[in-house]
Order: C-alpha cells, then structure tokens, then sequence
C-alpha cells in the first residue's frame, strides 16, 4: 500500500437505490488504486431510506463511513460536511447517482500526479441530457461569468479532486451561502481541468429543481460579487439623467403654453421608475439578507447521526 491516503466523499439526498451500485463502481476503481481508501457518504436529510443502504455498506467495508444530517441542507453544504470528516491527502468529490463515472477517478489522480493542486471536471453533454438542462446550464454559467469576479468554468460540476492543502483552504472560507464552484475558483492554487461524459441518472430523480437552480444562480453571483450593486448604481444614474433632461422638455413645453396630454408619459415613467425601484430594492435586500445570515453565525450543518463505527 502506498501511503497516499485518497477520501471519496459523495453528497446524497434520496439516493437509496443508487448507492450500492454506486459503491460497487467504486469499488471496482478503488481496488485498481495503490492508495488507501475511505469512502464518506453524507445523507443530506434523505426522505428515503438512503441511510440505512450506507450503514448496510458501512457495516461489511470498514473504509467506508456515513453521516447523516439533521434535515436537507443542500447539496453544497453536505458536499461541505464530507469535505470536513475527510482525512485523506486528496480527496474527491462524487455525486451519489451516477452520473459522474468513477472510472474518470483514475484520470483525475494522474492529472494531480502531474502536479495540479486541484482537478476539476467538465462535462460533455450527450443526447441523455435534456435540452432544457443543456440551455439552463449554458445560461446559468454565462450569468454567473457575466456578473461575478470570479470566473466559473462552464459545464463544470461537484466532481473534482482535491488536495489536502487546498481542502484546508477550502475550510478555512467560512461563509454561509456557498457556492462550492466559485469558492474553489477563488482559492487559486494550480487548477487542471478533465472531460468526461455525464451518465443518465441511474434511478430516482434530479432535486435541482428549478427553484434550487434559481436559488444556486443567485447565490453564485451575490456570494462572489458585488456587481449588481454597481448595476443598480448605473441604471439609477441613467434613470436619473433621462428624467432630468426630460423634465427641461415638460418644462418648456409648459412655459410655451403647449397642451400637455400626458397619460402615456406619465403612465410609462410610473411603470418603468416603479419597476426600477423594485427591482434595485430587491438587489439590495439580497445583499443586506446574507449580511443578516452571516451574522447570525449558526452552524453550517447539524449532525443527527452517524455510521456505528463513528458514534
Ligand atoms: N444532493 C444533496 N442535497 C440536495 C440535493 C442534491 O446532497 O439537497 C445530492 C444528490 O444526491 C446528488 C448530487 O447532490 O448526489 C447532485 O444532485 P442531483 O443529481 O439532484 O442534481 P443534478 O445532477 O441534476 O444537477
Ligand atoms: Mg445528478
């Protein structure tokens, strides 16, 4: 056995038919690997039986380990509790339903072997991928570049392997709202990059619903950029002078004594300053909620229990 010690950790929210294939695939990689393994299944509040399958697979494979959260945390915070409990010189993350192939683990090893810090994956769609989730992806990576500091690698996922340096780093950022892709851009450090081919979802279905989509946007750009502050300040700007200019034209209009009809003017300025406002109230209440979140300083995550060899 070689000393390197690699940690596989895999995020899961109501995957309990996928993990013991799952873990089979890792198995068949691992066992090819001159390394010491563990592999950490954290349930990220699963409805479903997703638990018991890890303590099932715990209980027979003493390098494997689980814990559960208290309740659904989302899918970045459970990949950050993994990211905690591992102890090994790299570690890689996976997602718990297949659609990252754990033959690609070899390929992300010889990538660190060849000296990058931090290996990230891209994806290349195939025709299982839907048109929306392809469309969706595109814009959503296109948004984030366009208003954050931090450049995101397009069609990037939570697959990538990591030293145990830059892990640390990783959990030294101790913010809330986390955007797992952009933290890791902004850590820096020696970053390479390797294809794959995403897999269809073995069984179940994807919760990234368009809600959490939205929810993961908006958290990409207001966590790792200021930027639509600055927006609103430019649209506010323009607002401000187009009203100024167009008041000396109301103005003058009145001194010359011409009629003022007024309705649509007036009904469009309403609209437009109406929505205007709205919309930089809302970009400002964004800001000043995760100032409140940040502040309140709760736990990340609450453990409810772990696999019996942990407890
Ligand atoms: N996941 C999680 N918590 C959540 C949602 C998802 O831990 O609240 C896990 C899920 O089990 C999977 C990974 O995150 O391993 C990616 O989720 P999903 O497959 O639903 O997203 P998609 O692949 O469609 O982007
Ligand atoms: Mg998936």
């Amino acid at each position: 056995m070689s000393i390197i010690n690699l940690s596989i950790v895999v995020p899961c929210y109501n995957e309990e038919s996928n993990i013991a294939k799952l873990f089979n695939e890792l198995n068949k990689v691992i066992n090819t690997l001159d390394f010491s393994c563990e592999v950490i299944f954290v349930d990220d509040g699963s409805k479903d039986d997703t638990f018991k399958e890890i303590e099932k697979i715990s209980l027979t494979n003493n390098y494997v380990s689980g814990i559960c959260l208290s309740r659904n945390f989302g899918h970045q915070i459970a990949l950050l509790a993994g990211l905690e409990k591992s102890s090994g010189d790299i570690v890689i993350t996976i997602d718990g339903d297949l659609q990252h192939p754990p033959e690609v683990i070899p390929e992300l090893i010889q990538k660190y072997q060849e000296g990058y810090d931090i290996v990230n994956t891209r994806r290349i769609d195939d025709e299982s991928t839907s048109f929306f989730k392809k469309k969706t992806s595109k814009w959503f990576y296109a948004f984030i570049n366009m208003l954050s500091d931090v450049k995101v690698e397009p069609f990037g996922a939570d697959f990538r392997l990591m030293s145990r340096e830059t892990v640390d780093a990783f959990l030294s950022i101790k913010e809330h709202d986390r955007f797992t892709r952009g933290l890791v851009s902004w850590i820096g450090f020696n970053q390479g990059v390797v294809e794959y081919k995403a897999n269809p979802r073995f069984s179940g279905k994807s919760s990234y619903t368009l809600k959490k989509m939205i929810k993961l946007a908006i958290n990409g750009i207001t966590t790792m950029s200021s930027k639509p502050l600055r927006i609103s300040l430019y649209l506010g700007l323009i607002f401000f002078v187009t009203g100024i200019i167009y008041a000396f034209f109301i103005l003058s209009n009145y001194f010359s004594g011409l009629n003022v009809e007024g309705w649509t003017s007036i009904l469009i300025t309403i609209l437009i300053l109406g929505g205007i406002q709205l919309l930089i109230m809302s970009i400002i209440g964004e800001y000043v909620s995760r100032i409140f979140n940040e502040t309140k300083s709760r736990p990340l995550y609450l453990i409810k229990k772990k696999t019996r060899k942990d407890s």
